[in-house]
């Protein structure tokens, strides 16, 4: 019986004391998908349910003006950076990848985010265009016509929250939302998902802070931030 007490007092102590870790993250999980990997893969596939329209199965990304750093490699630094942060919050992470070679389609990529059991989905990439293009930006379905009303405003919700706290988090002005009914990876989403632009790596200052560790951090904790606010 003393013993019992004693086991019940005990388990109460915890959760006193460490009440931070389970109840901040509420058992969620999120799915990471470092955009694109070694290799692009030109053949095609359909990029919508119920559309005949056709896209590439995978491009193969840019690359770092400065540090030639291709993209792939540095999206799965700032998901891996992305994941620690969350893990340390009480988040469950499922990774889609951990190396550099995952040759999955973009839709088999969302089917795998599909099927993992997580409440969300955030696809990590970082852009091309100009040398004077910087900030992190988001792109978003452009309506619910592939992915329904609920994953559309939950979607657009997620997305707008962790951009804003990317911006914030890396004290850039946000670059904005595009919105379009042709990205594959998100028309085959049944949980919420968006693809999350990180920076221009066609910026040489900023190609060389997103290949930062220092950079990477202060993007995973925004990304972080943006997901409490999510689920709060
Ligand atoms: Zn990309």
């Amino acid at each position: 019986m003393k013993k019992c007490i004693f086991f019940v007092l005990s388990i109460c102590s915890l959760i006193f004391l460490f009440p931070a870790v389970g109840q901040a993250a509420g058992g969620k999980t999120v799915f990471i998908a470092a955009g694109h990997q070694r290799k692009g893969i030109s053949s095609q596939e359909s990029y919508a349910p119920g559309s005949s329209g056709k896209k590439a199965k995978l491009t193969s990304g840019c690359e770092g003006v400065k540090t030639h750093i291709p993209e792939y490699k540095t999206n799965l630094a700032i998901a891996k950076a992305a994941r620690k942060e969350l893990e340390k919050r009480g988040y469950k992470v499922i990774m889609l990848r951990t190396g550099n070679s995952c040759p999955l389609s973009n839709k088999q990529r969302t089917r795998k985010a599909n099927r993992s059991g997580a409440d969300i989905h955030i696809c990590i990439h970082c852009d091309d265009a100009g040398s004077r293009s910087s900030g992190p930006h988001i792109c978003l379905p452009a309506s619910s016509k592939y992915v329904g009303k609920k994953i559309y405003k939950r979607s657009c919700r997620l997305g707008s929250l962790i951009l804003m706290a990317t911006a914030k988090s890396t004290g850039k002005r946000s670059s904005g939302i595009i919105r379009s009914n042709y990205y594959t990876t998100i028309n085959w989403a049944k949980i919420p998902t968006f693809i999350l632009e990180c920076g221009y790596l066609s910026n040489p200052r900023e190609d060389r802070q997103l290949n930062s560790k220092s950079y990477q951090k202060k993007l995973a904790r925004g990304i972080a931030n943006g997901v409490d606010k999510y689920f709060k």
